[in-house]
C-alpha cells in the first residue's frame, strides 16, 4: 500500500450571535476545521485533523513540506515517516504550525494503518485499557447578555441535565469576576458534579495563587493553564502553593516539549492535544514519559469530527496513571459549544450515552465518518 495523494479540506462557519463567546484571551465568532485526506493506491483513504488556528499556513505546510516526503511511501510506516517529517522541519519547526500540520498527517496515517489491518487504531497501538471513555463538558465561557451569571448558571444546569458529571468553567477574566463565576456555577450544579477551572494563561503566578486559594472551598478538580505556557517557574510556584491540582500542556509540542514540562515539575495533569502535539506517534512517546514519571494524562479536546474520533481511540490506550483498583481517569474534554463540523459529521459508529463514549470496534478511527460530503462540496 502506497500513498498516492494528500488533500486538505478547510471549513469555516460564522457562529450565530447567541453562540458567540469569549474566553480569557479573545472572542470566538467563527468555527473552523481542517481535515487531511490521505489517498492510497489500494483505494483506502485515511483521515486526519489539525487544530485550525493557522488555516492556510497549515494547508501549505502539508501540501508543500510533507506531501513530497510522503508520496510513494507505505502509510503503515508511522514511526519512520513521523521521524522523516520531523527531521525535515527540525531546525525551524519544532513547535507551532509545523507540528500542528504533522498532527493531521499522522492521524490519517494511523487511520490507514488500522483500515489496512482491518483493526481499530487502539488495537494497532497495543490494545485498549477501557471500552468506554468518560468525558467532561467544556462550554461555560463568557456569554454576553443582561445577566451573564444567570446565563452561565442556566447553561451549567443544562449540561448536568444532559448527563455530564464533570464540567469545566472558563475563567481568567479577573479575580473578582472569576470568583463570582465559580460561586455561581457551583451553586447551579450542586456539590456532586466535578468542576474544573481554566484560566487560559491569563495570570501571573501570584494572581493564580490568590485565585486558587479563594476558590479552593468550592471543591475544584483542577486549575488549568494558570500562567502563560513559557512560565514554567510560575507553574512550579503555583503548584507548590495551592491545594488544587494543576493541569496544562495543551499548547505543548511532541515528546520533547512534554519532557520539559515534566522535568520542570510543572503540572499534576498533562493535557497534550493530538491535533497539535504531533498525532498518535508523538502521543505514544508522550505516554511513555508520563508513565515513567507517574503523571496523569487527560487529553485536550478542541476538535471537530476526525479529531474527536482520534481522541476516543487515544483515551482507550492511555495506561492507568497510576494503576489502582478503582480507576478514575483519563477523562476526555468534550467541546459543548456549537460546532457545525463536529459530531454531526459522524456516522453510527459514534456512540455516546450521557457523558460516556463507547470505543468503536470498526477499523481505523471508526468507519462512518461522513466526510465524503466534505470532500465533494469543494469547488
Ligand atoms: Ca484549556
Amino acid at each position: 500500500m502506497l500513498i498516492k495523494d494528500i488533500r486538505v479540506h478547510m471549513r469555516e462557519a460564522a457562529l450565530a450571535a447567541e453562540n458567540q463567546y469569549a474566553y480569557a484571551q479573545a472572542w470566538t465568532r467563527h468555527r473552523r476545521a481542517i481535515f487531511c485526506e490521505i489517498q492510497t493506491d489500494t483505494g483506502l483513504v485515511g483521515w486526519g485533523e489539525a487544530y485550525p488556528g493557522f488555516g492556510v499556513a497549515i494547508r501549505d505546510f502539508i501540501e508543500h513540506v510533507y506531501r513530497p516526503i510522503l508520496l510513494g511511501q507505505d502509510p503503515r510506516d508511522t514511526e519512520v515517516l513521523w521521524d522523516r517529517c520531523y527531521q525535515r522541519v527540525r531546525d525551524q519547526g519544532r513547535k507551532g504550525v509545523a507540528m500542528v500540520a504533522l498532527s493531521a498527517i499522522d492521524i490519517a496515517l494511523w487511520d490507514l494503518r488500522g483500515k489496512a489491518a482491518r483493526e481499530p487504531v487502539w488495537r494497532q497501538l497495543g490494545g485498549r485499557y477501557r471500552e468506554r471513555v468518560p468525558t467532561y463538558a467544556t462550554g461555560l465561557f463568557h456569554f454576553p447578555g443582561a445577566d451573564p451569571m444567570l446565563i452561565l448558571q442556566k447553561r451549567a444546569s443544562e449540561l448536568v441535565k444532559r448527563g455530564f458529571r464533570a464540567i469545566k468553567l472558563a475563567c481568567g477574566f479577573g479575580l473578582g469576576r472569576d470568583i463570582e463565576r465559580v460561586r455561581a456555577v457551583r451553586d447551579a450544579i450542586g456539590r456532586d458534579i466535578r468542576l474544573m477551572i481554566d484560566a487560559n494563561q491569563a495570570y501571573t503566578a501570584t494572581e493564580a495563587i490568590q485565585l486558587a486559594n479563594r476558590i479552593a472551598q468550592y471543591n475544584i478538580a483542577w486549575l488549568e493553564e494558570p500562567v502563560p505556557p513559557e512560565d514554567l517557574a510560575g507553574y512550579r510556584r503555583v503548584r507548590a502553593a495551592v491545594p488544587i491540582p494543576i493541569a496544562g500542556g495543551e499548547v505543548e509540542y511532541t515528546h520533547y516539549g512534554i519532557r520539559d514540562l515534566i522535568a520542570a515539575d510543572a503540572v499534576d495533569i498533562l493535557q497534550p492535544d493530538i491535533t497539535i502535539t504531533g498525532g498518535f506517534t508523538a502521543y505514544r512517546r508522550i505516554l511513555v514519559l508520563a508513565q515513567a514519571h507517574n503523571v496523569a494524562v487527560c487529553p485536550h479536546g478542541w476538535v471537530s469530527a476526525v479529531g474527536l474520533l482520534a481522541n476516543v481511540q487515544l483515551c482507550a490506550v492511555i495506561p492507568p496513571l497510576p494503576p489502582r483498583l478503582f480507576e478514575d481517569g483519563p477523562i476526555l474534554e468534550l467541546d459543548e459549544t456549537v460546532n457545525p463540523f463536529g459530531r454531526s459529521l459522524l456516522g453510527a459508529t459514534f456512540r455516546m450515552e450521557g457523558d460516556v463514549i463507547t470505543v468503536p470496534e470498526e477499523p481505523g478511527l471508526g468507519e462512518g465518518i461522513r466526510l465524503s460530503g466534505v470532500a465533494a462540496d469543494e469547488g
